[in-house]
């Protein structure tokens, strides 16, 4: 299944873990893992702090800085920056799913990372049961 994201900045981290957990359910499975999968090459799927959004600024103050827009990048598109970004980051996350809920620590929140926005987006979620006993 896919859940839709419409990003507003450049760089941008959303927290999408209501919208995984609502696609979750919808799934009925219980137990099992969860693959959340963007779609894109310029944006990623990350999971890191959602109790203070300070924590997702300092994050892509960092990472801009890291690798700035413009680098005399060879990439005809001129986004490169977010292309590199995206390979950093990586596309997906997998979280465990125990009686229907995510297994994610207190702090823990699922972020869909926007490095060439502001676009609609995709992310693919895919259920995978787990075997009787598991
Ligand atoms: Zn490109």
């Amino acid at each position: 299944m896919q859940i839709s994201v419409k990003t507003k900045d450049q760089t941008e981290m959303i927290d999408i873990t209501s919208k995984v957990q609502a696609a979750v359910r919808e799934s009925g499975i219980q137990n099992g893992l969860v693959h959340v999968f963007s779609m894109h090459t310029t944006a990623a799927v990350t999971i890191n702090e959602n109790a203070d959004p300070e924590v997702g600024t300092d994050i892509l103050n960092t990472i801009n800085k890291v690798i700035p827009w413009n680098d005399h990048f060879k990439h005809m598109e001129g986004n490169s920056a977010a292309h590199i970004k995206v390979s950093l980051f990586g596309p997906s996350e997998t979280i465990p799913l125990e009686n229907g809920s995510l297994v994610l620590g207190t702090w823990q929140g699922i972020y869909f990372c926007e490095f060439d926005g502001p676009r609609n987006r995709w992310v693919h979620i895919t259920v995978i049961p787990a075997e009787k006993g598991f």
